[in-house]
This record gives structure tokens, C-alpha cells and sequence, in this order.
């Protein structure tokens, strides 16, 4: 991942080679670009009142190559999940660019939206209810081949029985029913149907967190293994950071539909420059590598969308917030190799600062 347009957008993923019915995508494509992705939704408050104004997106900018992972962390209501659906053209965008493949998603003809449909395919959370209770694997593996009319019923079926080997089950599994498998293999299901039509760029929306750790580990490993021998880039949507550590290659921390930090994942964890990256971050504890940081305990709930702070969004919240943070939105600028939206940032850069200098905030020293 690399914000459009800068310097590392060409970076290459070092994809391996494909097997069939896959292709891997070739190295340095870009499998998707986001600039200034923005989402909202007018919200009725009554007869007498006028609609509210909620921006569940506001203005993402990313773009994600064959082979690599962007992460996208943040609290719930951050707005994580309204981007995941708009990149995968579930929902559209109210504003900004989207390029799935370098073809412009956003004011494609029907025809090419369909087909641009099947390159951003999307894995859910719950892996008990995006699985039809009532179709056997085999049958919901090929449902999504049905559109193509040159395959037929037997190359569907050698092509979802392949699958089935490709995300760890056995040939049996293809004539069973959802309710007669584990929470971890309902998710290998899920991403074998994801995978059905070869799509460039899987969105996977909180993929393990419905799981237990132990089957949480052979998720993320299957999913690693299927990025490496196909080419796939990731969109992974998670509130778990350590999850994210192991998969991500690039970290995006959202806060109120916005940006707030973004880019390589070791610069993040390494060295955090966002207060809220480092409330995140030390709120996590047994995250080894990364610094020691004071616990900072974020007081209050994250603000209503539909009336943000003025200034930082962050600023009802953050324990280092000054005059000029209420009134002034802070821009994301490069610093330190990253992208960074806090009027303080250079600061916290200079010394070396991560620790929480509010008294009236409660501390700890967990280990890291
Ligand atoms: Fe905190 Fe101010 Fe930075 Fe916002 S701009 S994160 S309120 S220091």
C-alpha cells in the first residue's frame, strides 16, 4: 500500500507463481487505488428536524499491489467496514476515485461493472451466517461460475473440488452441508467461494475474529499461504493488532471515517506518531518488538459521526490536545516515512515521545 501518487506506489510485492485454475497476479500491478474514497449517508432525526449529515468515509486515499496487504484498524464505528464495502463495490462511493486494475470502478458502464465485480471479492466476519444453510459445498463453491456460460457442470465441479484442496479440505467435504463443519473450516469455505472467480484483491472483513486463537493462526496461515502462491493483495479490516502485525504489510488507522496514520507497518509499530496509533498500540499488550509505551486509556466513546469535533477528530480524546487542536483539522503530511494527521506529530518525532503527559488520565506499564 502506498498513498496515490507517492514515491513507493511502484514498490514491487515479490508474488509468487500461480497454480490453476489461478493466474498470479504479475509483480508491481497495482490491484487496487483509492483517492479521496469518501462515503456518507443522510440520517433522518425526526418530522421536525432536518436529515443529519453522517461521513462514514471520509476521503481515503490508498492503493494496494498483487501480493501485499493493507490493513485497516480501528476502533468499531471508525468506518473500516463502510470502506471495505465501498472497495468492493457493495456499496457506491458518494465521492473519490476507485480503480480496481487501473479500470475506473466508479463511472464504469454496467457491463464493466459486473466484470470489474469479480476481480474485489469479499470474505465476512461471521463464517455461520454468509454460508447458504441450505446448499451443499460443492454447490456454493460453483454458484458463483454460473455466469460463465463457457464452463459447464463438470468443469465447475473439477474447479470447486480443486478449491476445496487449495484452502486445506478434503474431497469429501464437497457433498456436506455448512452445519457439518467448524467455525475455522466454515471460513476456509468462505474464502474458497471468494476465490472462485480469481479476483486480484480479497476484502476481508474481520476474516478470524469470530474464531477461536488456535483456529485464528491456521486462518491467517492459509491466508498467508493463498497470498504467496497467488498473487492476491489483501484489504484486511481488523480491530485485532496483533492479527494485523502478522498479515499487514501496510497499516491505515482510521478514527471517524479519516485517515490518521498511514503506512509501512514496521515505521507504525516501531515507532507510532499518532497519539491515537499509540493508544491502540499500548493498549495491546504482548505485541513484542514493538516500544514501551505508557498505557494510555482513551476516556469517553468515540464521538457521534454525525457531529464530529471541529477541529482534530481526535481531540476530545486526546491527552496531548492543545488550543489549536479543537479549531484546526489537522492535514495528513509525510513524516518519517508515513503519513500522519496531528499538529504535533513533529513533536512527538523529535523526542522521541510516546508516553501519555496528562495526569488526569489513568496509566499503567503493562509489559510489551
Ligand atoms: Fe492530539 Fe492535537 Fe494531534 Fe489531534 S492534532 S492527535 S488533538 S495532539
Amino acid at each position: 500500500m502506498s498513498v496515490v501518487g507517492s514515491p513507493g506506489a511502484a514498490r514491487g510485492p515479490g508474488a509468487a507463481g500461480g497454480s490453476a485454475p489461478h493466474e498470479a497476479h504479475p509483480a508491481g500491478n497495482l490491484a487496487v487505488a483509492a483517492r479521496g474514497l469518501t462515503r456518507v449517508y443522510e440520517v433522518r432525526r425526526g418530522v421536525l428536524r432536518k436529515p443529519g449529515r453522517l461521513q462514514a468515509v471520509g476521503g481515503i486515499s490508498f492503493a494496494i499491489e498483487a501480493g501485499r496487504t493493507l490493513a485497516v484498524v480501528g476502533e468499531s464505528g471508525c468506518g473500516k467496514s463502510t470502506l471495505a464495502r465501498v472497495v468492493a463495490m457493495i456499496k457506491p462511493p458518494s465521492a473519490g476515485e476507485l480503480l480496481l486494475g487501473g479500470v475506473d470502478a466508479v463511472h464504469a458502464a454496467p457491463t464493466e461493472r459486473r466484470k470489474l465485480r469479480k476481480t474485489a471479492q469479499m470474505v465476512f466476519q461471521n463464517p455461520y451466517g454468509s454460508l447458504n444453510p441450505r446448499k451443499r459445498i460443492g454447490a456454493i463453491l460453483e454458484a458463483p461460475l454460473e455466469i460463465n456460460p463457457t464452463l459447464d457442470a463438470a468443469a465447475r465441479s473439477e474447479r470447486a473440488r480443486a478449491m476445496l484442496a487449495k484452502v486445506g479440505l478434503r474431497p469429501e467435504h464437497y457433498e456436506r452441508y455448512p452445519h457439518m463443519f467448524s467455525g475455522g473450516q466454515r471460513q476456509r469455505i468462505a474464502i474458497a467461494r471468494a476465490l472462485m472467480l480469481e479476483p486480484a484483491l480479497v476484502v476481508a472483513d474481520e476474516p478470524v475474529s469470530a474464531l477461536d486463537v488456535s483456529v485464528q493462526a491456521q486462518v491467517l496461515n492459509l491466508m498467508a499461504d493463498l497470498q504467496r502462491d497467488l498473487g492476491l493483495a489483501y484489504l484486511f479490516i481488523s480491530h485485532d493488532l496483533a492479527v494485523v502485525r502478522y498479515l499487514a504489510h501496510e497499516v491505515l488507522v482510521m478514527y471517524l471515517g479519516l485517515a490518521l496514520e498511514q503506512g509501512a507497518k514496521e515505521r507504525i509499530f516501531a515507532r507510532p506518531l499518532h497519539p491515537y496509533t499509540q493508544a491502540l498500540l499500548a493498549s495491546t499488550p504482548g505485541l513484542a518488538g514493538t516500544p514501551r509505551l505508557q498505557r494510555i486509556v482513551l476516556k469517553g466513546e468515540l464521538p457521534s459521526p454525525l457531529d464530529p469535533p471541529q477541529g482534530c477528530v481526535f481531540s476530545t480524546r486526546c491527552p496531548h490536545a492543545i488550543a489549536r487542536c479543537r479549531d484546526e483539522r489537522p492535514s495528513p503530511r509525510l513524516l518519517d516515512e508515513r503519513l500522519v494527521a496531528c499538529h504535533l506529530a513533529e513533536n512527538f518525532l523529535e523526542s522521541g515521545h510516546t508516553a501519555d503527559r496528562n495526569p488526569g488520565l489513568r496509566s499503567s506499564q503493562p509489559s510489551l
